[in-house]
């Protein structure tokens, strides 16, 4: 463990690595200044290599729903250990994690593991096409699916018929597949559809948004959703890497009664390693290699160590089934930031649901991205940096949902209370 302050491993970071960072929003670039450096994370609470505790609401960006270094975790990882790191054949756990896979999430029958949220969303779109023979895709704008081509694609002139790349390096042609409307809106999905008659294959939405700040959907849209898919043939894949095992044991689906063809997870389900996962309808899965023509593999997928961890993390919520524990930390929370805006005489939307919120400095409602541009960045940037002086850390950026833990109970949340109104007292 290196002993060197934060501003040095950032110097030689620099040097070494794009940015400095293996993941761009930890460079800080949205808010200005230069990441910390963690050497230790417990409970609610990371550890700088500078030595400060700070209260942490990005909870390595969803995965640790029990707190960083759970115990049972930390157990069930080392036990696994003793028996080796990876095999390259099936093992027990796989089976374990799949059964419970498909307890949890309602609208799965068969499963498949993958290495992260981003191979997820990439092969069940590759599955979803393969089995409808069809090659556009529908997604909305603000949703993140990972970073491949196919979902990096942000709306464009001809929004009812294909985007524009949101990354150089992805071809236009791929763009081409990929239709980007506007989310919540009704009409626009049904134009959507109508001007690509029999040629969308899926539509894959975050059932509630958590990549561009926390958004719900309206009452209503996600019925609706599931009702024009199936009435043109296309697969609905919800994108649960971040709500799944999160809003619900279930996932959104399971919150909304609404049973989409194919989920994808990740984050919360690897314990805190590197995990991915997609399932749903059997008569779907059942078109993946080694059963069917669509290809999806992987060297290191239902790793053992991940599947320990995983299965950990799963079994504690099934025995703490902790949602409306966290639901009131998450409802106190906003109850805080909301009243010290409301004396301070600044707008703002917290949307919260559960252990998602977010912070919105605008009048406006958000209900879209164009919405949540509307929260005002530069406030939300100062925001952020008077509670990381305070000792809380949010996401380092206005666009990013904020993750609570059931670590947070009792003296963390109190604590972020305090400093969050003192923050907005102090902008
Ligand atoms: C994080 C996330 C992904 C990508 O997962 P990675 O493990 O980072 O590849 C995909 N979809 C959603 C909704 C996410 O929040």
């Amino acid at each position: 463990m290196s002993l060197s302050s934060s501003d040095s491993l950032f110097a030689r970071a620099l040097q070494l690595i794009p940015g400095g960072v293996n993941s761009p929003v930890r460079a800080f670039r949205s808010v200005g200044g230069a990441p910390f450096f963690v050497k230790a994370a417990r409970g609610a609470t990371l550890v700088t290599v500078d030595d400060r505790e700070l209260i942490d609401f990005v909870c390595t960006w969803g995965p640790a729903i029990h707190g960083h270094n759970h115990p049972h975790i930390k157990a069930a990882i080392a036990a696994a250990l003793e028996n080796g790191t990876s095999f390259g054949t099936p093992n027990p756990y796989e089976v374990e994690m799949a059964e419970l896979i498909v307890k949890f999430v309602p609208s799965i029958q068969k499963v498949r593991m993958c290495n992260s949220g981003t191979e997820a969303t990439m092969s069940a779109i590759r599955l979803a096409r393969g089995f409808t023979q069809r090659d556009k895709i529908i997604k909305f704008s603000g949703c993140y699916h990972g970073h491949s081509d196919s979902l990096l694609i942000k709306a464009g002139s001809g929004a009812l018929t294909h985007g524009n790349p949101d990354s150089a390096g992805v071809p236009a042609s791929f763009a081409r597949e990929t239709v980007v409307l506007p989310y919540n809106d009704r009409a626009a999905l049904e134009a959507g559809f109508a001007a690509n008659p029999g040629e969308i294959a899926c539509v894959i939405i975050e059932p509630f948004c958590g990549n561009v700040g926390f958004i719900m959907p309206d009452a209503g849209y996600l019925s609706y959703l599931r009702e024009i898919t199936a009435k043109h043939g296309a697969l609905l894949i919800f994108d649960e890497v971040m709500t799944g095992f999160r809003i619900a044991k279930g996932g959104v689906q399971e919150r909304e009664t609404i049973a989409p063809d194919l989920t994808c997870l990740g984050k919360i389900i690897g314990g805190g390693l590197p995990v991915g996962a997609f399932g749903g309808r059997a008569d779907v899965m059942d078109h993946l290699a080694p059963l069917g023509p669509v290809y999806q593999a992987g060297t290191l997928s239902g790793n053992p160590l991940a599947m320990a961890a995983g299965i950990a993390a799963l079994r504690l919520l099934e025995e703490q089934n902790p949602y409306a524990r966290l639901d009131a930390l998450g409802q106190k929370l906003r109850n805080a930031v909301l009243a010290a805006c409301h004396a301070k005489g600044l707008a703002a939307q917290v949307p919260q649901c559960g252990s998602m919120f977010s912070i919105f400095f605008t009048a406006t409602p958000v209900r879209d991205y164009a919405t949540a541009l509307t929260g005002d960045a530069k406030l939300f940037a100062r925001f952020f940096h008077a509670c990381l002086t305070r000792g809380v850390y949010l996401a380092p950026s206005a666009y990013e949902a904020a993750f609570i833990s059931t670590a947070h109970e009792g003296a963390a949340i109190d604590r972020a209370c305090e400093i969050f109104a003192e923050s907005i007292r102090a902008l």
